[in-house]
């Protein structure tokens, strides 16, 4: 047997959460077994864990969107024994058996090898929310915005997509600008490389079609009313990538940035993201995030420490990233 949290529903729909032991068999469907090494608990798992959102949609079901392991069996053509690996997303913790078990099985398409050089710990410490940090800073590249063209703005910036966007844009020579709403967490930022810090309120209310131009790209985790002030702020032909919910669902914005200054709006979804571009994410954090101050920005903990993170992310108590070592 080994550990899982396993998060279950009664004929009320009530949802509860509770630590169990499974059996290889109690695993769904798939063709490679992974022994857990270490994961994490980003936002979504956050969501789960809490119910605050549906994001579990099989039940009952092991949450956990992300881990990093070595092969205990596969017959897939891809992957033997022993080898190091890394899966996010693909409907893992939401619809798939998931991270929070000794031992995970999975569709072996589903998983990247790990980058040499990186161990379980370091690969979670970035997890989905540092690759999709990465997603979000390679579709602004994309779109031409170089550090020469300005300043960026990172929203959320202390949460872990925000510190992992902070780190690696400062890396690469951008002039950012952190938001956040714990101010007491400006050292911490400025630590991870942002150039400058503003309060989360100056992005709070309710936006202008446009207002004055303060960058010329962005990073946005929260949504809602931030997500629509920086784009009103975004300078000509300027981009955003829109990756976060952590403020609202909604974007209460106008038309006017996009029509009027010829500005982007990306869409950065990591889930579904396709192999390709998932290896080149890797592949990029492994030579643009400078692994010391990965270590400055996320926290240990243990397994039992899995459930009171979950409910901590969700009220935005969480700074940069927690790796959960099994
Ligand atoms: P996180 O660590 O909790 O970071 C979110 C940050 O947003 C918080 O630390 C906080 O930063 C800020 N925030 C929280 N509540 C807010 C509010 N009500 N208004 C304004 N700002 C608020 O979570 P994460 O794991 O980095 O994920 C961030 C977001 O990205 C989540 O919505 C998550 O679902 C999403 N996400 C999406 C994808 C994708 O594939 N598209 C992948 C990963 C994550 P400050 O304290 O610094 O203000």
């Amino acid at each position: 047997t080994f550990k899982a949290i396993l998060v279950s529903r009664d004929a009320e729909k009530k949802q509860s959460v509770a630590v169990t032991d499974l059996t290889e068999t109690d695993l769904m469907e798939g063709d490679v077994t992974v022994a857990v090494e270490a994961t994490t608990v980003n936002y979504k798992d956050g969501l789960a864990i809490s119910g605050k959102a549906p994001v579990i949609r099989r039940w009952p079901l092991v949450p956990g969107i992300d881990f990093a392991g070595t092969v205990v069996s596969s017959s897939h053509a891809d992957w033997r024994k022993g080898d190091k690996v890394i899966l996010n997303g693909w409907g893992v913790g939401e619809t798939h058996f998931g991270a929070y078990a000794e031992r995970a099985r999975v569709n072996g398409d589903w998983l990247v090898p790990l980058p040499q050089g990186m161990s379980p710990h370091d690969a979670m410490a970035i997890g989905t929310a540092g690759y999709t940090a990465m997603l979000c800073v390679i579709a602004l590249e994309r779109h031409g915005i170089v550090p020469d063209r300005g300043p960026v703005v990172v929203t959320g910036a202390a949460g872990g997509v925000g510190s992992v966007a902070v780190s690696i844009l400062s890396s690469l020579g951008y002039h950012v600008i952190a938001s956040t709403g714990r101010s007491a967490e400006s050292p911490y930022l400025i630590d991870l490389g942002a150039a400058e810090v503003i309060s989360r309120d100056e992005l709070a209310q309710p936006a202008k079609p446009l207002a004055k131009e303060r960058w010329t790209g962005g990073v946005d985790a929260v949504g809602s009313h931030t997500l629509a002030n920086v784009l009103s702020m975004t300078s000509y032909g300027g981009a955003v990538a829109a990756c976060g919910l952590a403020g609202g669902m909604d974007l209460p914005a106008s038309v006017a940035p996009f029509i009027l200054r010829g500005v982007c709006l990306l869409g950065i979804d990591s889930v579904m993201a396709p192999k390709a571009v998932r290896l080149e994410a890797w592949r990029r954090i492994g030579t643009d995030l400078d692994l010391q101050k990965l270590a400055s920005l996320s926290t240990t903990i243990g397994f039992d420490g899995i459930i009171d993170a979950a409910h901590d992310i969700v009220e935005g108590k969480i700074r940069g990233r927690v790796v959960v070592d099994m």
